[in-house]
């Protein structure tokens, strides 16, 4: 799992004139037992750096380095899903390797800097979750993140045990029950209170809480008013019989779900504002333009949509052909993926990407988004198709 002190260090690494190393291998349809060629035909790429002669003779170094590491990449077998990153400055003492929990392109690139971008989008999808699993004397919390399920902590009250009705008068069964029902309550309210502090300590957006049907709506009741909009649902558990697996799978469906329907949500108002004249754009030619200019504050994009277009690296112009930019007049570079090169341009200008799975308007469109200021005419003319 990757932590935000992995994230941060990768992000902060700077090794002056030294280049940086990034590589991208995703799990596909072969399995981890193919991740070693991957790897391998990737850094065949960046063989010729190592007798570059514009490269000064450190930075050939480390990046003959950096090879020699991530050739010897261990564990490759134990990746089952997802992709491995690493990011390599061997004589900056840089190495960092990472799963992603979800595949991605396989890519490597040499730069000044680490190119965590690729990686970024797929947390993106994340949300850290809390879940809770209650019954009337006992809960326990668990924190659900990039599909791993660890322990916060629990309570266990006290509770009467089965009261045995039999031989008790009317009255005294009542009192029975009350007692039974406050230590109930007292109960919920330390678990409340256990979900109060781990929602202060840490960086939880979600809360999802299992348990029997009929006592989770009454313990949904107790919570206070800071954390219902966290509730992203609720499940169906017996609390003494639940492994952590079946709690797991539970919260997952339940964080999928609140994903999809948080995406729908986002296409909604993108949808609205083209509706409603506000700063839109719609498909993959507008898109690209609000690209070029810095325009786009978020990005939608149809998950596993792909387009070749056109960039130019002097200006940052992205379009679907052309052979000339027509900002600075300079050729142009064919790219297989624009709408990665839009997405990487939307992340260095500050915007947000979101790949949409829903199953939305937007598959009509591809790609869609939410601009800072309304777009100027394109330079040139609509392509005809
Ligand atoms: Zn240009």
């Amino acid at each position: 799992m990757i932590t935000t002190e992995t994230v941060d260090r990768i992000l902060r690494f700077n090794g002056g004139d030294l280049p940086v190393v990034s590589l991208y291998a995703g799990v596909g349809r072969d399995g981890p037992t193919a991740l070693s060629t991957q790897i391998n035909s990737l850094l065949h790429e960046i063989r010729p750096l190592e007798r570059d002669g514009s490269l000064g003779r450190r930075a050939r170094l480390s990046i003959r380095g950096d090879i020699e590491r991530i050739e010897n990449l261990e564990g490759l077998e134990r990746v089952e899903t997802g992709a491995v990153a690493v990011f390599s400055c061997s004589e900056g003492d840089l190495f960092e390797q990472v799963v992603l929990p979800r595949a991605v392109r396989d890519r490597i690139m040499v730069d000044a800097t680490a190119w965590v971008r690729p990686m970024l989008a797929v947390l993106d999808e994340y949300h850290r979750a809390c879940v809770m699993v209650v019954d009337r004397r006992s809960a326990s919390a668990w924190e659900l993140y990039q599909d791993e399920l660890r322990e916060l902590g629990g309570v266990q009250d006290p509770a009467l045990r089965k009261p045995n009705y039999a031989g008790w008068y009317g009255l005294t069964e009542h009192r029975v029950r009350n007692r039974a029902d406050d230590l109930t309550k007292r109960h919920y309210r330390n678990a409340v209170r256990l979900l109060d502090e781990l929602f202060r300590a840490g960086d939880h957006e979600l809360l999802i809480i299992g348990g029997h049907p009929e006592e989770v709506p009454t313990f949904l009741d107790f919570l206070p008013q800071h954390l219902r909009p966290k509730v992203a649902g609720t499940f169906t558990v017996d609390l003494r019989t639940a492994t952590p697996a079946d709690i797991r799978h539970s919260a997952e469906r339940i964080v999928e779900q609140y994903e999809r329907d948080e995406e729908r949500r986002w296409v909604g108002e993108v949808l609205e504002r083209v509706a409603t004249r506000r700063p839109a754009a719609l498909g993959l030619d507008d898109c690209l333009w609000a690209g070029s200019v810095a325009a786009v504050q978020a990005l939608l994009v149809q998950d596993e949509a792909t387009a070749p277009g056109v960039v130019c690296d002097e200006s940052g112009w992205l379009a679907r052909s052309g052979d000339t930019c027509p900002l600075c007049g300079r050729p142009t570079r064919r790219t297989e993926d624009v709408i990665d090169e839009l997405a990487d341009a939307v992340i260095g200008e500050g915007g947000s990407v979101e790949h949409v799975l829903a199953d939305t308007e937007l598959k009509d469109h591809i790609v869609a988004a939410s601009l800072r200021f309304p777009l100027p005419p394109r330079p040139t003319p609509e392509p005809r198709s």
